[in-house]
């Protein structure tokens, strides 16, 4: 184990983006093969460039800062984390199902998906876009939606659609 230095862990986390072992490095007996929440697999490496997953950040003398989040996007390649596309994909067969919204409706509701994950400029647009359409749509569609993309959203982004 490195001694005074500041470094990242590598965190295993299940296909569908639960965290097993965000110690997988310092604490290896905690390693799961399967998820112990749904059974899914478990990876420690980006699946497309095989980067080591961020985990625990480790600095000497200091404690756990905040809780550890699974990352939306590798940050080697860019590519969104296998988690991070179900949860996409999930929403957009969702906005696929919402019979009364308009095909350009629902065109604009998963093209604003994208941005709404990506926390980038465009993501205020995208929040606004989004609560506009969903406004046309029920109440248990917007839990829906929360349902799916509360973890790979960023806090900003839960606070403005779905308030605090
Ligand atoms: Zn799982
Ligand atoms: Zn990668």
């Amino acid at each position: 184990m490195k001694n005074g230095e500041i470094w990242y862990d590598t965190a295993e986390i299940c296909l569908n983006g639960h965290v097993s072992n965000e110690f997988s490095i310092s604490y290896p007996e905690s390693n799961k093969n399967f998820c112990d929440k749904c059974g899914e697999e478990t990876i420690t490496e980006c699946p497309i460039c095989d980067a080591n997953i961020r985990g625990y950040l480790h600095i000497p003398g200091v404690g756990s800062l905040s809780k550890f989040k699974a990352p939306s996007y590798c940050d080697n390649c860019g590519n969104p984390y296998p988690w991070t596309a179900e949860k996409l994909n999930a929403a957009k067969e969702l906005a696929d199902l919402l019979d009364e919204l308009s095909p350009e409706e629902q065109e604009q509701l998963k093209k604003s998906l994208d941005d709404l994950v990506k926390d980038g400029p465009r993501t205020v647009v995208a929040q606004t876009r989004f609560k506009r359409i969903l406004s046309k749509t029920g109440p248990e569609i917007v839990t829906g939606f929360r349902d799916i993309l509360v973890d790979v959203v960023s806090e900003t982004v839960k606070k403005a659609i779905w308030g605090p």
